[in-house]
This record gives C-alpha cells, structure tokens and sequence, in this order.
C-alpha cells in the first residue's frame, strides 16, 4: 500500500460513473454520501456555503464560492439580505458560474464549548435543508460548515451535522442525495467515522 495514500479517497464524482468506496447510506429513500474534494466543483443542484452573519465574504470555503461563483452572488446577497443573516439560519441565492444552480448561505456558530454550539450548528443544516424543500432543490452538496476559522472540532462537528441531516431526510423524501464534501482528509476521515457510528440512526 502506498503510506501516502493508507485510504481509497473518492475524487470528484463523474455523473453516471460507479463511486468506487464512497462512504454512503440509505435514509429512507435518500442518500446521504460522503467525498472529499473542493465544493466548488460539485454538480449537485444547491451547495451549502459557511457564511459570516453579515454575509460579507471571507475566507475558506466561502472564498473559494465567491471566487469560484463569481460576483452575482455577492449582488445578490446585498440586494436581497442587507440585514445579514442570524447565527444557525441560512439564505439563498443563484450559483452564478458555478455548476451548482443555488449556494445556501448558512450561518454556524463560532465555537464556545458551550451546549448551544451544538445545536446553533445543526439548525444551519436543517435551514439549508428546509430551502431546498422550498425551492424544489433535490441534490445538495455541504462542506463542514464551522469547523475552520470557526473552529468546531470537527470529531464533533462531523456526528452534529450528519444527524441533523439524516433527521431532515427521514422525513423529507423530497431530497434524495445529500453528499458532505470534506476539503483535507483529516475532516473527511472524522466524518467517516461518524458515518460509522450508529447515534444517527436512532
Ligand atoms: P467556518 O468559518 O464556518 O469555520 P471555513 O471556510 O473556515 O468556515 O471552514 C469550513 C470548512 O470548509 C473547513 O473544513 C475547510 O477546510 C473547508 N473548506 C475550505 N475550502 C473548501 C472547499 N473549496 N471545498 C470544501 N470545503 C472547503
């Protein structure tokens, strides 16, 4: 084995080809996945952005949207939520260049150590999912939203988030692919051990 590569690691997925070891799990009649890649270059028909309250651009994977995006997205932010958006909840906008058709700008919390971290972080993926139950959205793609600048280690970033979207999905059949893309693998390895775990099946 080559110890620079000890894992199988699923690049960027080629519509209609097989996913070769892609952790995945079937929620009812929708799939929750995981990949580690760059978000930017997901086909899926929304991906989740981790914004600022103010909406204002940064760093990390919310640079790399606007850049990758271009600046409609930014238009659109400041046309349609001048006020910003509260820790936990979530906005839409268009995808401009990108592949994907919607960015969802969620809002998670900056770590404190604190009980409401956890549940601050889920509320911005369940608020994700409910616009694209919305908007007709049935693909989605989500980095590991606070788990940089942010700071949310990411051992419990990673069973928070993949419960609360397992949750959303066994009640909304309406989305059938929720695929986490995990930028190093460092993250995509917590989240397969989540994944692993059983508390999200409860
Ligand atoms: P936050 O401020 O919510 O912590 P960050 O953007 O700093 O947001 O980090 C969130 C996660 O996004 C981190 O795991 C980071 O490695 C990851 N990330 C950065 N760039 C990308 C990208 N292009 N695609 C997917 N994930 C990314």
């Amino acid at each position: 084995m080559n110890p620079e590569r000890p894992y199988r690691v699923p690049q960027g997925h080629v519509e209609g080809e097989p996913r070769i070891n892609a952790p995945a799990e079937t929620i009812g009649t929708s799939k929750l996945e995981l990949a580690q890649g760059d978000i930017t270059q997901q086909e899926t028909e929304a991906i989740g952005n981790a914004a600022n309250s103010r909406l204002a651009g940064g760093g990390g994977v919310d640079g790399a949207i606007h850049r990758a995006g271009g600046p409609s997205i930014m238009q659109e932010l400041r046309a349609k939520y001048p006020q910003g958006c509260p820790t936990g909840q979530a906005v839409i906008t268009g995808g401009g260049r990108l592949k994907a058709r919607y960015v969802l700008h969620a809002v998670g919390p900056v770590y404190s150590g604190k009980p409401k971290d956890a549940e601050l972080l889920a509320s911005a993926y369940r608020s994700c999912l409910t616009l694209c139950s919305q908007h007709g959205i049935r693909t989605v793609a989500f980095p590991a939203i606070s788990t940089g600048v942010y700071r949310y280690p990411v051992e419990e970033a990673a069973p928070i988030a993949i419960r609360a979207v397992a949750d959303y999905l066994k009640t909304h059949p309406e989305i059938t692919l929720v695929r986490f893309v995990l930028f190093d693998p460092a993250t995509y390895q917590a989240y397969r051990h989540a994944l692993a775990t059983a508390s999200h099946r409860v």
